[in-house]
């Protein structure tokens, strides 16, 4: 599969649309996710052009890895999530109910998120 060049996610990197930005270093941004599931619910994409976690894993650089996991601390340590919890969540593919195909870490918290998974 080619990346979309045009995905929302590649438009916000490029500012062509805008975006409520909570965080940014070499490679990576973070902003608020427009359909909030939680109180506090925060979006981590890599700046470079990763579909999913298969090739971000398998391509980028320890540099693009490093910052990466580097800027979801950071939102963590911002927003304190840390004392009270929170969700890591990244949808990968069709099972996974991924909407947009540009590589993404949800941040989730700010109340008791309840189980993971529903059964059905
Ligand atoms: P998913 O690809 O299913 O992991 O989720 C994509 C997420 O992107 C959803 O939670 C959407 O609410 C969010 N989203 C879509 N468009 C935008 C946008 N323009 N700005 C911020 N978040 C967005």
């Amino acid at each position: 599969m080619e990346y979309d060049k045009n995905n929302v996610f590649a438009r916000i990197l490029r500012k062509e649309i805008p975006a409520n930005i909570v965080y940014e270093n070499d490679v990576a941004l973070a902003f608020h996710d427009v359909y909030p599931k939680a109180p506090t619910h925060i979006l981590v994409i890599p700046k470079g052009e990763f579909i999913a976690f298969d090739d971000f894993a398998a391509q980028a650089s320890a540099e693009e890895i490093i910052g990466f996991n580097q800027a979801v601390h950071h939102v963590i340590q911002t927003f304190s999530l840390q004392e009270k919890g929170y969700r890591l969540l990244s949808n990968q593919g069709l099972h996974g109910c991924q909407e947009v195909p540009h590589y993404h870490v949800h941040i989730l918290g700010g109340k008791h998120l309840g189980p993971p998974l529903s059964s059905s």
